[in-house]
């Protein structure tokens, strides 16, 4: 009888029976996309939970039931490893680095590339929740100045500022928020 395969240690391979826990899996190869981030072992949780900091800010903790993000990200406060089972664990990292990427945190994709955010399209009849007007709305450019060419679509807000994962403002009231907030324009006319 042979015994079970723990993977090579060699070559830091790890085969499918290894006993290296999805979080350890999941959590090392978000390390490995993520130039700057630092893996973290808690001592009083070796081998069930592990962090990831990035310039000393605790980003997110891996533990036997999923992932905890610990940096604003529009819709996700944490995955759980149960959609491991439905799209595998190299779908589930990507998600994982497309939240990291779209909170404008450097990662890369399994070839190595930056994962570019996924641009913002908004409409001239989408609507501020705050003050309930339409026009004001515009993309958030993190930097200190913008080319007047772009200040029809974008406004700048400074790196030094903390939005808080916002992505557009109204630039009528200085609302700031996400897409999903926005009001739709009303569809039915209105009776006069
Ligand atoms: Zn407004």
């Amino acid at each position: 009888m042979t015994s079970i395969d723990d993977g090579c240690t060699a070559c830091g391979q790890v085969s499918e029976l290894s006993a290296v826990s999805v979080q350890e899996q999941a959590a090392r190869a978000i390390t490995a996309r993520f130039p700057g981030s630092i893996l973290q072992i808690p001592a009083s949780k070796v081998g069930d939970n592990f962090e990831i900091y990035f310039q000393g800010k605790l980003l997110l903790v891996f533990d036997k039931k999923g992932t905890r993000y610990h940096f604003p990200s529009r819709r996700k406060r944490n995955v759980k490893w149960d959609k491991v089972t439905t799209f595998g664990l190299p779908r589930v990292i990507d998600f994982i680095l497309r939240d990291l990427a779209e909170a404008d945190y450097e990662v890369l994709s399994s070839k190595q590339k930056k994962i570019l955010k996924r641009p913002i399209h908004i409409s001239r009849y989408m609507r501020c929740p705050e003050c309930k007007e339409g026009g004001g709305i515009k993309i958030i450019l993190r930097a200190d100045s913008l080319p007047e060419e772009n200040s029809q679509l974008f406004t700048a807000i400074s790196h030094d500022v903390d939005v808080n994962g916002a992505e557009i403002q109204c630039t009528l009231c200085h609302w700031i928020g996400i897409r999903e907030q926005l009001l739709q324009k009303r569809r039915r006319a209105r009776k006069r």
